[in-house]
């Protein structure tokens, strides 16, 4: 591995670890920069030497060093997926900074989603009402986003992505809660789903609900299937929107394509 590589995979990490701050306190409604770091069982302080990513946990064993409570193993699944994310990105787009920065802070907006919507069944307002302005300003700062050739066309486009995405879910919202009279789709997936817009596009935004449809129709079924489910169970549906707007910012346009020239 080169050396910028191996950079980015170390900077992934340690965002993520700053990412399970984040999953841990958005829901709670605690600030994200203070008080530092602490043991959620004892509440002794962590020491930055206690605090490395991934490296710290596998040499305390997954234990506290103060009262030795079991550190959740999410920490460092997150920390492990976030700098995967980033190396995978800085692969793809390390060509060009400006598109390399947007990805890696929409990796980092999904990760948080996916973890805590799993865990709080909340989708925190911070990343889905404020990827709205950061999915409108970054397709006007790197129209390459939108595929667009203008900085006009790439505003238009993510505002069109932004109205279908939050429409659409705004509608099932709507007509699910008239027929099942009960929520059918929470407020906070629909805000999540105009911000993907406003970052997607129109084509990719109907590429991410088509996805997330198709994985939660499959792990729904397949947690019925194993009896840990039944069809009055309720799943949150932010998780499968995450991973259908990841599966739709990395190969969403290359699978349109496919199949546009399948029926031409
Ligand atoms: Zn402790």
């Amino acid at each position: 591995m080169d050396l910028p590589s191996l950079f980015i995979l170390v900077l992934g990490a340690a965002v993520g670890s700053f990412l399970n701050v984040c999953i841990h306190r958005l829901p709670r409604e605690e600030s994200i920069v203070s008080p530092p770091s602490h043991c959620p069982g004892c509440g002794a302080p962590i020491r930055p030497s206690d605090n490395i990513p991934i490296a710290s946990f596998l040499l305390l064993r997954g234990r506290c060093r103060s009262c030795g409570a079991p550190i959740r193993r999410r920490y460092i699944a997150v920390e492990a997926i976030t700098a995967a994310a980033f190396l995978l990105l800085w692969r793809l787009h390390g060509g060009s900074p400006p598109m390399f920065v947007i990805a890696a802070a929409f990796s980092c907006g999904l990760i948080v989603v996916f973890f805590v919507d799993i865990e709080h069944q909340i989708i925190p307002d911070e990343i889905s009402l404020g990827g709205i302005p950061f999915g409108l300003l970054a397709s006007v700062a790197h129209p390459a986003l939108q595929a667009a050739d203008t900085r006009t066309a790439a505003l238009l486009s993510s505002a069109a992505g932004a109205a279908l995405g939050g429409g659409i879910f705004w509608l099932i919202r709507v007509a699910g809660g008239r027929i099942f009279r009960k929520e059918a789709m929470g407020l906070g997936d629909v805000k999540l789903m105009t911000a993907l817009g406003a970052l997607l596009g129109p084509s990719l935004v109907l590429f991410t609900t088509f996805s997330a449809a198709v994985i939660g129709s499959v792990v729904g079924l397949s947690l019925i299937a194993v009896g840990k489910a039944d069809l009055g169970s309720r799943l949150p549906f932010g998780p499968f929107i995450c991973a259908g707007a990841a599966l739709a910012f990395f190969w969403g346009r290359a699978c349109i394509g496919w199949y546009v020239g399948l029926l031409g």
